[in-house]
């Protein structure tokens, strides 16, 4: 046993990550390891932080990211995330991911939302994975591999229709050599153009290349409106048909006319639960925020502009605003605003309070890192969840909330003595004041970082202090599923 640790965090109030009632204790790190939870009053170490009156809970995993390319961009890139005790991002979700595919010219939304093509330049996920080793990433990264890139690539550009067999089987190869090669499962964006007109036997075909390693299955599902029971339907299947488990991301019902029925979806996916392996993830507000498809406007959501390559200077303005200064209608706008992201005012509150609140939901921000004028959600997903829903609207307990973007998302994803505080599991670890913790990023200023988030640590290195920002440390490793 080490007597000596190089930090002791002493007197804090713990939150283990599994949703264990809190208990006060002093932490021990040695290394990138948690060596000591107890009372260490007889131990020394090089840095001795005083958390009395403070929460300490394992480093936040944010269970949706598109921070494929974030990672590469060193600590400010991450601050976002950092600053909101963020140490692990799930990258390569709704379908999109950087790797591998080599891209000529702009990629197709939402493939943009990654960048142009000159950030798609991996040729396999290998590539990728040597460059996070080469040149460590400031937070950890899982990676998935997503359907546009794999489908972009086999079907060489020429994505409306189904993938032939043969197209298929080598989008199934791609995957399993990149499974190989540290990613951890497949995602698919079946909502967006590219990918819409993919059969669920075409999904089913290119999952196939999980059933032998038990990756995850994640999905941005085809409809989160009208036919959202459909969809959950079509996600169970493809998990049964290769028999591993499902993430049904950022869920929502979408659209007034669909608010209300989270009490339809949420008991089909608890049958579902009785069966097979099946979760979820959402993000704590009732907007989403994605690539701007003119065909797709509606008058009855509100539509705000976060980035247009043609239009920079209308990043942060509403839609209507312009339509209405322009004397235009919404669709014309647009039309001339893309390529183009915006946020989307299309979900109702109770129904992404009664989503959280379940047992299976992990946090997610989905955040969007490139955008210039970005959804609040980037800054603030964590602490909003911490502060507004569970210590003052009370929707869960914090030891709840803390699980729901920690242990329980740790063990979804098969990340190995990660999302835990105990001793032998990675030093990844958040300090934070409960009493102050909130969000402080609003749609109308959309990148303020949080409040109270004290520390975050990072395979035992300090990543990022309150007051001062982000650090150099950048001591983030690939996580890949159910390998220690
Ligand atoms: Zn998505």
């Amino acid at each position: 046993m080490t007597l000596r640790c190089d930090l002791i965090i002493r007197d804090a109030t713990i939150l283990d990550g599994l949703g264990g009632p809190r208990f006060t204790a002093d932490v021990g790190v040695t290394g990138d390891r948690i060596t000591a939870v107890g009372d260490l009053g007889g131990r020394a170490a090089d840095r001795e932080v005083d958390a009395d009156g403070l929460a300490l809970a394992p480093g936040f995993i944010d269970a949706h990211t598109h921070d494929d390319r974030a990672v590469l961009c060193g600590p400010a890139c991450m601050l976002c995330k950092m600053s909101q005790g963020v140490t692990t991002v799930v990258v390569g979700n709704c379908g999109i991911s950087l790797a591998p595919v080599r891209m000529k010219s702009r990629p197709v939304p939402p493939l943009d939302l990654l960048g142009d093509e000159s950030w798609f330049a991996f040729d396999s996920f290998g590539d990728y994975a040597g460059r996070l080793a080469r040149d460590p990433a400031p937070v950890n990264t899982y990676a998935l591999i997503g359907h546009m890139s794999l489908r972009v690539e086999a079907m060489q550009g020429d994505t409306q229709r189904a993938a032939t067999d043969r197209e298929a089987a080598h989008m199934q190869a791609r995957l399993k050599d990149a499974l190989a090669q540290g990613a951890s499962g497949f995602s698919t964006g079946l909502y967006y153009p590219p990918n819409m007109m993919a059969p669920t036997d075409e999904v089913i075909a290119v999952a196939e290349a999980l059933r032998s390693v038990g990756g995850l299955y994640v999905t941005h599902m085809r409809d989160e409106a009208n036919d959202v029971l459909l969809s959950i339907e079509e996600t169970l299947r493809i998990g049964r048909a290769v028999d591993v488990p499902v993430v049904i991301s950022h869920h929502k019902c979408s659209m007034p006319e669909n608010f209300g029925r989270s009490t339809e979806t949420l008991p089909l996916i608890d049958k579902g639960a009785a069966g097979q392996k099946v979760d979820f993830d959402i993000y704590p507000y009732a907007a989403g925020s994605t690539v701007l498809m003119p065909h797709r406007l509606r008058r009855d959501v509100p539509v705000r502009i976060t980035w247009s390559v043609p239009h920079p200077e209308l990043a942060g303005r509403m839609l209507a605003d312009i339509a209405a200064e322009w004397g235009l209608e919404l669709r014309a706008v647009a039309e001339k605003l893309v390529p183009a992201g915006a946020i989307f005012f299309q979900m109702d509150e109770p129904d992404v309070q009664r989503i959280m609140a379940h047992r299976l939901a992990m946090i997610g921000s989905d955040g969007l890192p490139h955008d210039s004028y970005p959804h609040p959600r980037l800054w603030g997903t964590f602490p909003r969840v911490l502060g507004h829903y569970a210590r003052d609207l009370k929707l869960f307990s914090l030891e709840e909330a803390v699980r729901k973007m920690t242990g329980h998302t740790a063990s979804v994803f098969g990340m190995v003595d990660r999302g835990v505080i105990r001793e032998g599991a990675y030093a990844d670890l958040v300090l934070f004041d409960p009493a102050t913790v909130r969000d402080a990023s609003t749609y109308d200023a959309p990148t303020r970082p949080a409040e109270g988030i004290l520390e975050t640590w990072i395979n035992g290195q300090s990543a990022y202090v309150f007051g001062a920002g982000a650090t150099d440390a950048c001591a983030g490793r690939l996580v890949t599923r159910n390998q220690g």
